[in-house]
């Protein structure tokens, strides 16, 4: 279905990123993969802080000299560090804004160009059930930041209509990736996976499966959407 599709994932070196970018490739997309520290991964690698405005022109300035055009980005770094706004600072909310929203107008403003000028661009930005479903104690940041993210997939959505550019949103439930084990104890995961009616976390392929719909032509009339992809976690 990508077969000759350009894609950059941003966070594409772990976790749900990961899993995107290795479902893209399986279905023949040739695939950039961004963050902060050099990885090992099978995709073509560029350091690139999506915080950054300067980086992500970079990254995309990069993308075009090695594979001339980009048709797919995703929008996917983020991170979630729990704080109680109590002991919140303005430099964690700050910092938490940059990456988990600025970057996602970052890498937007970067690939534009192209995809306006090919009249052709799929862009799916990673949300989340926080803040879009639902809210979580210790996460206002992250909460405003993803709220952020579908109000701008909305605008944006119609804004780049006339350019045949779909922007589309997926927000995960619990996923288990690195991100997630390392803040969060195993107790606490298994009491969120008994609140989860498919009983199981969910895994980076549950998400990637959907990214692939969003960036392939048969959801060509679909855009300015929030899918959300949790177990029915908040469907109770
Ligand atoms: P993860 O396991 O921590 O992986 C995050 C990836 O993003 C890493 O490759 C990381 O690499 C990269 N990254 C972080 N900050 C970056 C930056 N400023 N610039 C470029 N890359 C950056 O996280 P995850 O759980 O897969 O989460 C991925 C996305 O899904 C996030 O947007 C998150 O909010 C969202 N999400 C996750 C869940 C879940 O349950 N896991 C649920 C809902 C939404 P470096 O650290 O080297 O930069």
């Amino acid at each position: 279905m990508l077969k000759g599709r350009i894609a950059i994932v941003t966070g594409g070196t772990k976790g749900i990123g990961k899993g995107i970018a290795d479902a893209l490739a399986k279905d023949h997309a040739k695939v950039v993969v961004c963050s902060r520290h050099k990885e090992k991964t099978k995709h073509y690698f560029i350091k690139c802080d999506a915080s950054n405005f300067r980086e992500t022109q970079n990254l995309v300035r990069e993308t075009i000299k090695k594979f001339k055009k980009i048709d797919i980005l995703v929008n996917n770094a983020g991170i979630y560090p729990f704080k109680n706004l109590l002991e919140m600072s303005e430099a964690d909310w700050d910092k938490l804004i940059a990456i988990d929203l600025k970057s996602v107008f970052n890498c937007t403003k970067a690939v534009l160009p192209f995809m306006a000028k090919q009249k052709y661009g799929k862009i799916v930005n990673i949300t989340s059930i926080a803040g879009h479903e639902v809210g979580f104690p210790g996460l206002t940041h992250y909460c405003a930041a993803k709220a952020g993210i579908v109000g701008f997939t909305k605008a944006a959505a119609l804004e780049l209509a006339q350019y045949k550019i779909n922007v589309n949103a997926v927000a995960p439930g619990v996923i288990l990736t690195p991100g997630v084990k390392e803040g969060t104890s195993k107790e606490q995961i298994d009491t969120l996976i008994r609140t989860i009616p498919e009983k199981r976390a969910g895994k980076p392929a549950d998400i990637a499966a959907t990214v692939v719909f969003l960036t392939s032509d048969l959801s060509e009339y679909i855009t300015g959407q929030t899918i959300v992809v949790d177990g029915g976690f908040t469907n109770q």
